[in-house]
């Protein structure tokens, strides 16, 4: 009898706590993306909008006059960095600066208050969805296919991937180091030293050559956290067989017991503690980059977005998210900057993100959970005008380009507005995105923008009461947050 009571005690309460995630729902809401997608300004810029007001005619409960309003809470996880929201919004509002952008793992935590739907016309009071954001970096998310892998495969992957296409010239140095080791000799410090050096300077050079698009693991490499200078960083891969059993003792078994050491005390944890606990995502991709970039760009950013999707199937599947409910129900991925185009042309770059998006779930067989595809804009930087190019008028997009921007033999101010030709994007996302089938604008000839970064909007009125202007933000608030406000 008392095991019943107990178990229908388990049922009640299990049913309570159902009705009041209904009324005062709570998101885990993952923001990622690599380095300079635009994390650190979106997290900023959706902070802004749900406490001070921004136009969302497409975010049913702000069009609904249900959003009542948005603050910020104490957040829940005491070992993890908090957001910097305060320093973010006064370097954008008041110094007209990009925010600095993410390093590591923060978190911030929102009450957003809301007048449900009504129900059998009558309307049910107010509720409250608890919003934490969690901000991390992407090259932490292609991390977690390194579960899976032991150090021999993860370096024979490594090692045939950097001696292809472009990679190889990155690669050289430490190309002609990795010929030098031996993989069954004595284990040594000051090859491993010398070696994870040469290998995180090639990992970093083939970034920043792809416009920060490509990404290769281990990630904390690239942007290392709080690991920065730590031992569990000093490995690389060998010219091993894929297949291939350290022996005790030799620099194979060193670096293998340091890459390991790397998978259970970085990754796990960071799969356990972060990853697996999201409910909904949004991927951040700056795709204008990469088309500006070239061929080998874009090849480059459908492999990572291949990855990206491999790790949530990953998280659905393991055995620690089967434990509990199936997590991330809704995966967004955002193309940034869109106000870097014409309005015409945010439709082609939604269009274009789509395809890559469409052929990236073929490759890494994802089901699951909803995915949709947006070209946003967080915060708006530019106008849109017309101006003379002999007899036609031509649109252009007009902003203040940064301090030190340079365009010809002109240096900017950073108070000068201009405007520039933005070009347009090819109409068929195939033509875009076949190799020569769109070479960026910077190249064509078509637009001058790709190379001209704009400071942030000036905002009349004191910061504190001002709205921010951005693209398509309420479209992306409504997937994320829409079914929670109903
Ligand atoms: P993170 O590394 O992903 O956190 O990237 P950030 O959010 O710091 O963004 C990197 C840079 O991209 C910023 O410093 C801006 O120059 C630019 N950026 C990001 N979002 C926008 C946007 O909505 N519009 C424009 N024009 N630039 C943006």
């Amino acid at each position: 009898v008392s095991d019943l009571s107990h178990e229908a005690r388990i049922v009640a309460s299990s049913m309570l706590d159902a009705a009041a995630e209904a009324l005062n729902p709570t998101v885990r809401l993952g923001v990622t993306g690599l380095s300079r997608a635009g994390k650190t300004v979106f997290i900023t810029a959706l902070v802004h909008a749900l406490t001070n007001g921004a136009r969302m005619p497409l975010f049913r409960a702000y069009a609904d006059g249900r959003l009542i309003g948005a603050r910020l809470s104490p957040q829940p996880d005491d070992s993890v960095p908090r957001f910097d929201i305060e320093t973010h919004l006064k370097a954008l509002l008041e110094d007209r600066k990009w925010p600095q952008s993410t390093r590591r793992i923060s978190e911030l935590r929102l009450i957003v208050d809301f007048g449900s739907e009504t129900f059998l016309g009558r309307r049910r009071g107010t509720s409250h969805l608890t919003l934490d954001i969690v901000d991390y970096p992407g090259e932490w998310l292609l991390d977690l296919g390194l579960m899976g892998k032991t150090y021999s495969q993860w370096s024979a992957e490594t090692v045939a991937m950097s001696r292809r296409g472009a990679r190889q010239e990155f690669a050289r140095d430490w190309h002609k180091h990795l010929k030098t080791l031996d993989a069954a000799a004595p284990e040594s410090e000051a090859e491993a030293r010398a070696s994870a050096d040469l290998f995180t300077a090639y990992l970093r050079s083939s970034r920043e050559a792809r416009h920060a698009l490509s990404a290769l693991p281990p990630g904390r490499f690239l942007m290392p956290g709080d690991l920065e200078g730590s031992p569990m960083l000093t490995f690389a891969p060998l010219d091993v067989a894929a297949d291939a059993e350290p022996k005790p003792g030799t620099l194979h078994a060193m670096m293998a017991r340091r890459y390991d050491a790397y998978v259970d005390g970085v990754v796990r944890p960071f799969f356990r503690d972060h990853f697996a606990r999201l409910d909904r995502q949004i991927v951040l991709v700056d795709v204008l980059a990469a088309l500006d970039a070239g061929p080998d760009a874009v090849s480059d950013l459908e492999t990572a977005l291949v990855d990206v999707l491999a790790a949530f199937r990953h998280g659905r599947n393991s055995w620690l998210t089967a434990l509990f409910r199936p997590r991330v129900d809704k995966i967004l991925f955002a193309a940034t900057k869109a106000d870097h185009l014409h309005h015409t042309s945010h439709d082609r770059l939604e269009a274009i993100l789509g395809r890559l998006v469409q052929r990236a779930r073929e490759t890494a067989q994802f089901g699951g959970a909803e995915v949709d595809v947006l070209a946003i804009s967080a915060v708006r930087a530019t106008r849109e005008a017309t101006a003379k190019r002999g007899k036609q008028e031509l649109p252009v997009i007009a902003g203040t380009p940064e301090p030190g921007e340079r365009s010809g033999d002109k240096t900017f101010t950073g108070e000068e507005e201009i405007g520039v030709f933005p070009g347009d994007l090819p109409a068929d996302p195939n033509v875009a995105l076949a190799p020569g089938g769109y070479r960026g604008r910077a190249e064509t000839g078509e637009g001058d923008v790709g190379i001209i970064r704009f400071r942030p909007p000036k905002l009349e009125g004191p910061w504190g009461k001002t709205r921010l202007p951005h693209i398509r933000m309420d479209r992306v608030l409504q997937f994320l947050l829409g079914d929670k406000l109903a």
